[in-house]
């Protein structure tokens, strides 16, 4: 008997003290797959309409305008439950939903990017050797450049010509359009570069987009694929080879957002890095009312490459359009921001027993363990990390227990096996509380990556609590 108790004993302790981690699936209340289900389709739909930053914006502004939102004006009076938002330069976009309390009581943010790593065409990039076409390229983002080679390619962008006309080119994305590809070595000519690093097996100089090998009929000059190519693109856009040196076209995987899995658990997608946190934000966002905090959704651009420039997160554009909201009622920028909160929203790596070596198991996100809390990011010491205080963490525990969603604590990997960072850093800089939360990925930064369900659905209903918080 004595023993008996004694386990008992054991277990009430566990139970009460040890800290135990559940599957998402195994908390789930009812109602919630339908819901999950629904709110997934939506995803997948924004996935595949926003390929590039600038088609992301284009889709968002659809979306808001059809939920109620009009652009912003500087001066415009608003009223709680006004819904604005603002463009900056076709990247990069900020929407917000006035709250019934003053702007000098802070606002809600949610903060993530919709640039993903790609492709960019260099700005000279037609070249034509032994009678194949191709495009040189300078890639964006953190990429692991075999994983682009040999896969189907869409063309996305713009081209500026001569005389400023801006063309939109989407080739690939539409039934029955080419698409393009990257070549590699077939196995049995590779034995030199099996032999070689990774980092240095595929150059990134060799990352050249085949884009055609028909020669013009009835010419006898050289270089005949490459001013075919420029005959039909001239015909198509009207643009002529220094066009190029005005425009940002970029390779993007060619992709649709697809289901995965026997049971149709999870996502597969080029993008979900940080598509599926924007559009967690947004969607969260989109569906307030009248708030008591004023709300903001931010989606920037140039994360990928460090948040620099005037469309990334260290740019004053989104500094601009809070202290326009601010100057409306009087209200000083800085106090406003003294007292807002900020969820950066950017995904965390997911555990991947395959590379188990990497992780810190105890530390990793889960798939299916819900919204992934980073306290920090960064790298080497947590350099490069804002490092949400502890009270920080323990608002947006209370905040999320309260409302039942599924979150986890998150760290990328290892501590020596490398690290990230996120706009976590440059909102904290403005003097604003901020903390990391977004969804586990599995393949980050790969041409097709892999998140689950319930993490995205739970990641949607964090920053809708967040945002509703007072
Ligand atoms: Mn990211
Ligand atoms: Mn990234």
């Amino acid at each position: 008997m004595a023993e008996n108790k004694e386990l008992s004993r054991g277990k009430q302790l566990r139970e009460a003290l040890q800290y135990k981690r559940k599957n998402g699936y195994d908390c789930l209340r009812e109602g919630d797959l339908d819901k999950m289900e629904a709110y997934c389709e939506g995803y997948k739909k924004y996935l595949d309409a926003g390929k590039t930053e600038r088609e992301c914006v284009d889709y968002t502004v659809a979306m808001a305008e059809a939920a109620g939102f009009r652009a912003y004006e500087r001066g415009m009076a608003l009223k709680p439950g006004d819904k604005v938002y603002r463009i900056n330069r076709g990247k990069a976009i900020m929407l917000a939903v006035m709250g019934r309390k003053g702007l000098e009581h802070g606002v809600n943010i949610a903060a993530a990017h919709i640039d993903s790593p790609r492709l960019d065409l260099k700005q000279n990039p037609l070249y034509e050797a032994e009678e194949l076409a191709f495009f040189k390229t300078h890639y964006y983002g953190g990429i692991r450049k075999y994983q682009w080679m040999t896969i189907p390619l869409e063309l996305h962008g713009v081209v500026v010509l001569k005389d400023g006309t801006s063309l939109n080119v989407s080739v690939g994305s539409e039934a029955g359009d080419p698409l393009f590809t990257i070549t590699d070595l077939l196995p049995h000519l590779g034995a030199s570069q099996a032999g070689k690093k990774l980092n240095e097996a595929f150059p990134a100089e060799n990352l050249n987009i085949l884009v055609g090998s028909r020669p013009l009929a009835d010419d006898e000059d050289s270089d005949r694929v490459k001013i075919a190519v420029l005959d039909l693109l001239n015909r198509k856009y009207g643009m002529v080879e220094e066009d190029f040196i005005s425009a940002e076209l970029a390779a993007v995987p060619a992709y649709k957002a697809c289901d995965i899995g026997f049971d149709r658990s999870l996502i597969g997608a080029y993008g979900h890095d940080d598509r599926v946190c924007a559009y967690a934000s947004l969607a969260a966002l989109l569906e307030l009312d009248v708030p008591e905090r004023t709300a903001v959704c931010m989606l920037a651009d140039k994360e990928e490459i460090g948040s620099e420039g005037v469309s990334g997160m260290q740019s004053s554009a989104f500094d601009t359009f809070v202290g326009d909201l601010c100057e409306s009622q009087q209200v000083r920028l800085d106090v406003c921001f003294e007292r807002s909160f900020c969820l950066s929203a950017d995904v965390t790596a997911a555990y991947d027993p395959d590379y188990a070596e990497v992780y810190e198991k105890r530390n990793s996100a889960l798939v299916n363990y819900g919204m992934g809390l980073c306290k920090y990011t960064g790298a080497r010491g947590k350099s490069g990390a804002s490092d949400a205080s502890a009270e920080v963490v323990g608002y947006v525990r209370r905040v999320l227990d309260k409302a039942g969603v599924v979150w986890q604590m998150a760290e990328l990997g290892k501590v020596d096996a490398g690290g990230g960072g996120t706009v976590a850093c440059y909102m904290a800089n403005r003097n604003i509380d901020t903390i990391d939360a977004g969804v586990p990925v599995l393949s980050m930064h790969a041409p097709f990556e892999t998140v689950g369900k319930l993490d995205c659905y739970m990641t949607y209903r964090g920053m809708k609590v967040i945002f509703e918080e007072e």
